[in-house]
């Protein structure tokens, strides 16, 4: 008889991890404290939506879910800038290059449903506030206790988990860094049954200290964030009152907030939530391991969070074929393996918030996306540049981080007034190669 497995968080991670464990034979039961998501989707309030990309998808498929999936998603081929009165439209990569967005809620219900056919057992509503990695249980609110030969920790970026494990091992550390700035969402309702902005593109309104990005949703409205400092000028701690809120929005975002009627009342009603960047290490300890936000929450800048988290999926079972369903091997690999690409990664979504808001206006910024995209045009084998490397390979993401590094150093190379038509491409790989051998 297989092993029993008990996931903690029937979020996007936990319901894509029962699938791929029960697909290899495992008995998989889940403990979630929200309701079920199949039984309540609702099609009012805010709808919240995410980029899904390369790496994501890559494990969607591994599971046999994607095709479900897949009429669930929006394409975004790049960024659309909206500077003062006019838009910039900046291209993700290749033509056929494309980011997608999809609702968060609709992804977690269809793979709960797919979790549920393939035959994971779901505990509904149960907040679980004690766990023996030990022993390997699970203790529910009623007290009640089920027992299991291997529990993972999918329970997100605040995990009960994770802090079991912390105060059981004392070579644990955990750091917890909240940014400075925070979000919030507001909505830009269809108009007359139609996007109201190009529904093709991620669009951002870059503003150097903050900045507003919309993502397009199947029923026509966008989804839109601000994020802004906690504290400070201007900060959403000194804007509050009705005349604040308007001068502040109208002032940064004229033509955005044209298509948000009642963007007052949106800013009044919605949360203001926080950003956290979580780091933890050792993610397993004897009979339990964390994947995902629970092992590595990061900021939202790259996107990357729930790909990350969905890549944690995939590596996790490959090892664990490799390893002949060994767990002590595996998560011993696992950790060992991934450690440093969600750091890698961590460090990339920090760098792109300053690419997001202040640097996708930079005269400086354009030129050398500009050399970029002839380099990876003439020597497609040779440059992959880093937003590439990160959104639409498998490169590990420690590696692309490392290989952007050392791009920027050979651009560098050329000083600050190079003219991107005048560049001897061959020269500046060829300046590449030299640094990366030296760099080995
Ligand atoms: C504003 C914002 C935008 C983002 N945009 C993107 C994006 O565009 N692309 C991208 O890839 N990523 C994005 N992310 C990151 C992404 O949301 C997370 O990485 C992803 O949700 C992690 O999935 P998870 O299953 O590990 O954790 P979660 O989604 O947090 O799921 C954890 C689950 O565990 C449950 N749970 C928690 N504690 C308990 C308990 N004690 N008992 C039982 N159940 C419990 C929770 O209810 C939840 O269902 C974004 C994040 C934010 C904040």
């Amino acid at each position: 008889m297989r092993e029993r497995i008990g996931v903690l968080g029937g979020g996007l991670v936990g319901a894509l991890i029962s699938i791929l464990l029960v697909k290899k034979g495992f008995r998989v039961e889940v403990f979630e404290k929200r309701p079920d998501p199949v039984k309540n989707i609702s099609t009012e309030g805010r709808s919240i939506n995410l980029a899904l990309s390369h790496r994501g998808i890559r494990a969607l498929t591994l599971a046999g879910v994607f095709e479900e999936i897949e009429p669930l998603l929006i394409p975004m081929y790049g960024r659309m800038i909206h500077i003062e009165n006019s838009t910039d439209f900046q291209s993700y990569g290749r033509k056929d290059q494309f980011i997608n967005s999809v609702s968060r809620q609709q992804l977690n219900a269809v793979l709960i449903a797919h979790a549920k056919q393939s035959g994971v057992s779901f505990h509904f509503e149960q907040s679980i506030q004690k766990t023996n990695p030990v022993t390997g249980g699970i203790t529910l609110p009623s007290g009640i206790s089920h027992h299991f030969d291997f529990i993972i920790g999918a329970d997100g970026a605040f995990s009960e988990l994770r802090k079991t494990i912390g105060a059981l091992n004392n070579t644990f550390t955990t750091t917890e860094e909240t940014l400075s700035h925070g979000y919030k969402e507001l909505t830009i309702p269809a108009i007359d049954g139609s996007y109201a902005l190009d529904p093709n593109a991620l669009h951002i309104w870059p503003r150097k200290d903050y900045m507003l990005i919309a993502l397009p949703n199947t029923d026509k409205s966008f989804t839109c964030t601000l994020f802004l400092a906690n504290e400070g000028q201007p900060s959403f701690s000194r804007i509050t009152s009705p005349q604040q809120i308007k001068d502040f929005l109208v002032g940064s975002f004229p033509d955005a907030m044209k298509l948000i009627p009642d963007y007052v009342d949106q800013f009044q009603k919605n949360p203001t939530s926080t950003l956290q960047n979580i780091k933890t290490y050792p993610w397993a300890y004897q009979k339990a391991l964390l994947i995902g936000d629970a092992a590595h929450a990061i900021v939202p800048f790259y996107g990357q969070g729930m790909n990350a988290g969905f890549e944690d999926c995939r590596i996790l079972i490959e090892l664990l074929e490799y390893n002949h369903l060994n767990w002590e091997k595996t998560v011993t690999d696992f950790q060992h393996q991934r450690k440093k690409d969600a750091d890698a990664i961590a460090e990339l979504a920090l760098q792109n918030f300053l690419e997001m808001r202040k640097h996708v206006i930079d005269e400086a910024f354009l030129r050398r996306k500009q050399l970029e995209s002839k380099l990876n045009k003439a020597f497609p084998d040779e440059w992959l540049p880093l937003y590439s490397m990160v959104t639409f390979s498998d490169i590990p993401y420690h590696q692309a981080l490392h290989t952007g590094k050392l791009q920027l150093q050979a651009i560098q190379t050329l000083g600050n007034d190079y003219n991107p038509d005048n560049v001897d491409l061959k020269a500046l790989i060829n300046t590449f190669k030299t640094l990366a051998q030296a760099d080995r």
